[in-house]
């Protein structure tokens, strides 16, 4: 790892709503890149859409970057605390920085007053389209003095649109996609100031990260569109433009793009299911980008040294539910005990498992059931009937339904009624040979023994389980197993 600090790079989020699984791969990318290189990660609150943005979802989002482990090195802490060196990270508090621009580019000639509703620039538009034509000339392109009057004087506010070139092309050099063309006659004019005297995304996203000066543009491809305009502006102001990078698309398991129908698309409802971060995130790192070694599970630092803009792949990346759990077992399982618990501690709760009732301990059971876990809350589902009794599964309904299973049940609480030791390797001893007394196959003793007293068909190794359960709940809950079986 080098250190570069003219590597900049920023997540810009505009706070409408929960940080999404794009939202969270573009910001993980983003810090990667700056980490790998030694340099600096923003994080700028695109807050311009006034009646859209809220405090709530700048909250959650930085909420749910922090949970994710990732941590950025200018830009807000909380609404009142900011830290860096660039004046605000908040766009709603750098107005006149834009205004400031956008008079430079009236002053210059580059940008116009439009006093155009929106609703004659779209028939405007359709019009030349249903012609085949190029996008009309807007015609306050080239308003006089009098008729400019004439529109104030009338009321009519305007907005600010810049003069994009008529013909010819602009080229986006991708880092990840390559050299993009796009044909100039086919854009508009762009508004860069609204009516409101707000500025525009695109504005105001050249503005700031000129101002920050941001190195490397990571983003979603959703804004590779944005780009050729992005580039003009800076031409037009005189800037040199930062390095783009666009992500590529992610697509549900269905092939279409990754949406609320796929299920949880917030890094929250992640979160609220009980998905470690560290899991999360190492997942998305995979999501779109490849290591030369194939490998699935990387530490932190592993990422930060294996990650470079080059592995991004150009093609959809197709996110995968299963391999995501996967994972997730298998940070899980590299968890301590103890880990696994305090980690759990909410669904604990939510269950009544927190702080636990009498019995064995969490971490115990955590330590025997780990294997076994992909999600937080299999914790609680797991080790629940260690503390009391629980609903009988299907599977271990059908195990109690076979004909011996009732005497079964009662031939073992005759036989565990004194016995002593109540310990793993004596219980097993006895239960064996009291199989070949009754010359039953272990399978017909061990299933209904399991399925009474955990009521569920598996779980811990069986003896160890009795152990821990203790002699006064297995007896008990042979016998309520037992009686509700019916006569025999
Ligand atoms: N505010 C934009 C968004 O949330 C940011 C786009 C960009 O990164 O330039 O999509």
């Amino acid at each position: 790892m080098t250190t570069n600090p003219a590597v900049r790079t920023r997540f810009a989020p505009s706070p409408t709503g929960y940080l999404h699984i794009g939202g969270a791969r573009t910001t993980l990318y983003s810090w990667l890149f700056a980490r790998h290189h030694g340099g600096t990660f923003v994080l700028r609150i695109e807050d311009t859409d006034e009646v859209r943005s809220t405090a709530e979802s700048v909250t959650a989002i930085l909420d749910s970057i922090s949970w994710l482990g990732l941590d950025w090195d200018e830009g807000p802490l909380d609404f009142e605390h900011e830290k860096g060196p660039c004046g605000s990270y908040y766009q709603m508090k750098r107005l006149s920085s834009y205004q400031e621009q956008t008079k430079r580019l009236l002053d210059e000639g580059k940008a116009y007053r439009c006093y155009c509703t929106r609703e004659e620039t779209d028939a405007a538009r359709q019009a030349a389209k249903a012609a085949g034509q190029p996008v009309p000339e807007d015609p306050c392109r080239r308003l006089s003095d009098a008729q400019r009057r004439s529109n104030e004087a009338a009321g009519r506010k305007p907005a600010v649109r810049f003069i994009m070139p008529d013909e010819g092309e602009t080229v986006v050099d991708d880092l990840i996609r390559g050299q993009v063309h796009f044909e100039n006659r086919l854009a508009p004019d762009l508004v860069i100031q609204k009516t409101t005297g707000g500025p525009t995304y695109n504005f105001a996203c050249v503005c700031d990260d000129h101002a920050m000066r941001i190195s490397h543009v990571i983003r979603g491809d959703e804004h590779l569109s944005n780009t050729p305009a992005q580039m003009r502006i800076y031409e037009a102001l005189g800037w040199q433009p930062p390095k783009f990078a666009h992500l590529s698309m992610i697509l549900g398991p269905d092939g279409t793009k990754l949406s609320k129908r796929h299920g949880a698309t917030s890094v929250t409802e992640y979160r609220d299911q009980g998905f470690l971060p560290e899991a999360l995130r190492n997942y998305l790192a995979l999501l779109g980008w490849s290591n030369t070694e194939s490998r699935q599970l990387f530490a932190p630092d592993e990422l930060v040294a294996a990650f470079d803009l080059p592995g991004c792949q150009k093609n959809p990346a197709t996110f995968d539910p299963v391999k995501l759990a996967w994972m997730n077992g298998e940070y899980m399982r590299a968890l301590a005990p103890a880990d696994i618990v305090k980690r759990a501690e909410p669904f604990l709760k939510e269950a009544g498992l927190f702080p636990p009732p009498p019995g064995p301990s969490l971490e115990r059971l955590a330590a025997l059931e780990r294997e076994k876990f992909k999600l937080l809350p299999d914790v609680p589902g797991r080790v629940d009937f260690f503390y009391r009794e629980t609903e009988l599964t299907d599977k271990a309904r059908k195990t109690l339904a076979a004909p011996e299973a009732k005497t079964v049940l009662a031939g073992l609480t005759e036989l565990l009624t004194a016995f002593e030791p109540f310990t793993e390797k004596p219980l097993e001893e006895a239960i064996r040979a009291f199989c070949a007394r009754k010359s039953l196959k272990p399978g017909q003793v061990f299933h209904p023994l399991r399925a009474a007293v955990s009521g569920r068909a598996d779980g811990p190794t069986l003896f160890l389980m009795l152990e821990l359960l203790g002699r006064e709940a297995v007896l008990a809950r042979l016998r309520k197993t037992s009686a509700g079986l019916g006569p025999n």
